[in-house]
């Protein structure tokens, strides 16, 4: 397809869509040259019928003066310069205007030269007309710019001016009603979350905004070789809408075009950032029909680049990066456990940094129907997605505290319980009605039991998470913040976090020995713990050298497989009582 015609085709494409969007329809303009020769005919069948002084027109023996008609021609002539206004805005006002002022002339001339005070009326009912067409333009005008102000709202993103994702979802639509193929591509920025924390907003912004005048321009400026579409679906998300490419090959190079323009340099208020992006496609109409779908599929193939995290950041969707199978098969699984309460846990012991067992941290399980484990990485997101991770956490809580309360009673040890509770789950306005029951009827003081909660919440729902957090620990509740590292490990949210204990992620632990910075790190991590008077305790410690580290850096207390793996409530109670064994 030649450049010139692919522009213009886009344009076309792309305005009609937003055009249809506002139900802004211009009128053809055969309807402008028949109003134009309804206007002349009008016009010649008044001057006619104002001349024709004295004849009569004879209807049902009524005889009517022809001259009577003069106003009727005269009044559709008017219609027809309201429709030229109404219509075609400034064309149709300039042609009504010089249509109106030929007239005068020749009004003029009638009354002074010949004297003829028939043109009095037409000479006022043109000045008036006149005057009416321009009110009638200037307030068509205003409305036009509203109109445009509110199609432009619903589908422009506020933030970078780029189409949204109903845009986009329309623009896929006209496509596919035309037959068009192309691809849809979901796109994701790197680590922009980091920007956003480190930064602030304002910065974040700024970057958001760069990468959107960057695509748009190489978009606009056939920069790719394709006709590309650059939407924000919003946050860090955008979309594009890819056609004229003729292989894959072509659709990848012009991915990488918008690749490497993001990868530039960025600067904002003197800082330099380097930006990245995965980039996963799926393909009208070999992928999917139906727009939901084809979004769902480029997401999945997004979601996928980023899971496998190599070099390549580009990906066309196939169809096993959806595993809903599998998904609904753990989903089933869950209910099913749910229903008949075989949902279990198993206890990890956790040690002070001299290996005096100070708690234990309930972990849950689940067997599929061939008693063989599905670990809770994975049916953790599922049960959070179905909406069941509260009912999850609540099992998991009562069951484990049911028999750590007679663990305690008959052992007499000052052991901890810990628990893991879903962000969900610490937001529901019943949660500490249940804590309460729960505690209640296990017999557990308040103050044996910790509740550990993601990071993550720090940033997503800060207020109201502080607030169910601060009623948790009035009860006398300790609180760990878990896998403290893996998100978003802001000083200032750690700072007002209402926590007792910072659980660092095994992520970290595991690097640890392996670089000077990497143990400075850990060591960091557990100095500010101190300063804001947390206890910080090591995840997923497995050697004797993390161990030794640990030690020597002031690490509080270890969990890890070196000093024992989640284990069986029997083995627990042998692990506390080990005089009983
Ligand atoms: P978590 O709370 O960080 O729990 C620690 C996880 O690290 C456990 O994995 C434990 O088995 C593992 N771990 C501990 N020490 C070591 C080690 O030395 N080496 C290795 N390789 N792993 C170690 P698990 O049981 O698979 O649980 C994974 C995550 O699932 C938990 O991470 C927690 O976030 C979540 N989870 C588990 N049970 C529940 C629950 O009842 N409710 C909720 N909401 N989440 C749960
Ligand atoms: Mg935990």
């Amino acid at each position: 397809m030649p450049k010139d015609t692919a522009m213009s085709e886009k344009k076309i494409s792309i305005e009609r869509t937003l055009d249809r969007l506002s139900g802004n329809r211009q009128l053809s303009i055969r309807v402008y040259l028949i109003a134009l020769l309804l206007y002349f005919a009008a016009h010649i069948m008044t001057v006619v019928m104002a001349r024709t002084q004295g004849q009569m027109l004879v209807i049902m023996g009524t005889p009517i003066p022809y001259s009577t008609f003069t106003g009727v021609f005269s009044s559709l002539g008017n219609i027809c310069i309201i429709i030229m206004v109404v219509f075609f805005n400034k064309i149709g006002l300039l042609t009504s205007v010089l249509l109106l002022l030929l007239q005068l002339p020749m009004m003029i001339v009638n009354f002074a030269v010949q004297n003829s005070p028939n043109s009095i009326p037409g000479l006022f009912n043109n000045l008036l007309t006149l005057v009416a067409i321009f009110f009638i333009y200037l307030n068509n005008r205003e409305i036009e710019k509203n109109q445009k102000r509110m199609r432009d709202q619903a589908v422009t993103d506020s933030l970078t001016s780029l189409p949204n994702r109903f845009a986009c979802t329309e623009l896929m639509n006209d496509l596919m009603r035309r037959g068009i193929p192309f691809s849809i591509v979901s796109v994701d920025l790197d680590n922009f979350k980091s920007i956003n924390d480190t930064m602030g907003h304002e910065v974040g912004d700024k970057v958001l905004i760069e990468v959107a005048n960057r695509w748009k321009y190489l978009a606009d400026s056939w920069g790719s070789g394709t006709i590309d579409f650059v939407a924000r679906l919003g946050g860090d998300e955008y979309a594009m809408i890819i056609r004229g490419y003729h292989s894959n090959k072509d659709l990848v190079n012009t991915l990488k075009t918008y690749q490497a323009e993001l990868e530039k340099k960025i600067t904002i208020d003197d800082c330099d950032y380097y930006m990245g992006a995965c980039f996963g496609y799926a393909e009208y109409p070999a992928d999917a029909d139906n727009t939901g779908v084809l979004f769902s599929c480029a997401d999945a193939a997004m979601h996928e680049v980023k899971r496998l995290g190599g070099s390549n950041r580009i990906l066309h969707f196939t169809a096993d990066q959806i595993r809903t199978e599998r998904t609904l098969e753990i989903e089933r699984t869950l209910r099913m456990a749910l229903e008949t309460d075989s949902l279990f846990f198993r206890l990890q012991p956790q040690y002070d940094i001299s290996r005096n067992l100070y708690g234990f941290e309930a972990l849950a399980r689940l067997k599929d129907t061939n008693g063989s484990l599905i670990p809770p990485a994975e049916f953790i997101p599922i049960a959070e997605k179905a909406g069941l991770i509260d009912q999850i956490d609540y099992r998991v809580f009562r069951k484990a505290a049911v028999f750590f309360g007679k663990l305690i009673h008959e052992t007499d040890t000052p052991l901890m319980l810990s628990t893991n509770i879903s962000v969900k789950h610490l937001m529901k306005n019943s949660f500490i009605d249940e804590m309460r029951e729960i505690l209640r009827t296990s017999n557990v003081p308040a103050e044996r039991l910790s509740i550990d909660i993601t990071e993550s919440i720090m940033i997503d729902s800060a207020e109201k998470a502080v607030k169910c957090i601060n009623e948790v620990r009035k009860m006398g509740v300790r609180v760990a913040i878990d896998d403290f590292g893996t998100g978003y490990s802001s000083l200032g949210y750690l700072n007002n976090f209402p926590a007792d204990m910072l659980k660092i992620d095994k992520s970290f632990i595991d690097v640890m020995n392996s670089s000077e910075s990497s143990k400075k790190y850990v060591s960091m991590i557990i100095s500010i713990g101190h300063i804001l008077n947390l206890q910080v305790s090591a995840e997923g410690v497995e050697t004797q050298d993390q161990l030794d580290t640990l030690k020597k850096i002031g690490c509080d207390y270890i969990q890890g497989f070196v000093w024992g793996k989640p284990m069986d409530p029997s083995d627990a109670e042998d692990l506390a009582n080990p005089s009983a064994v």
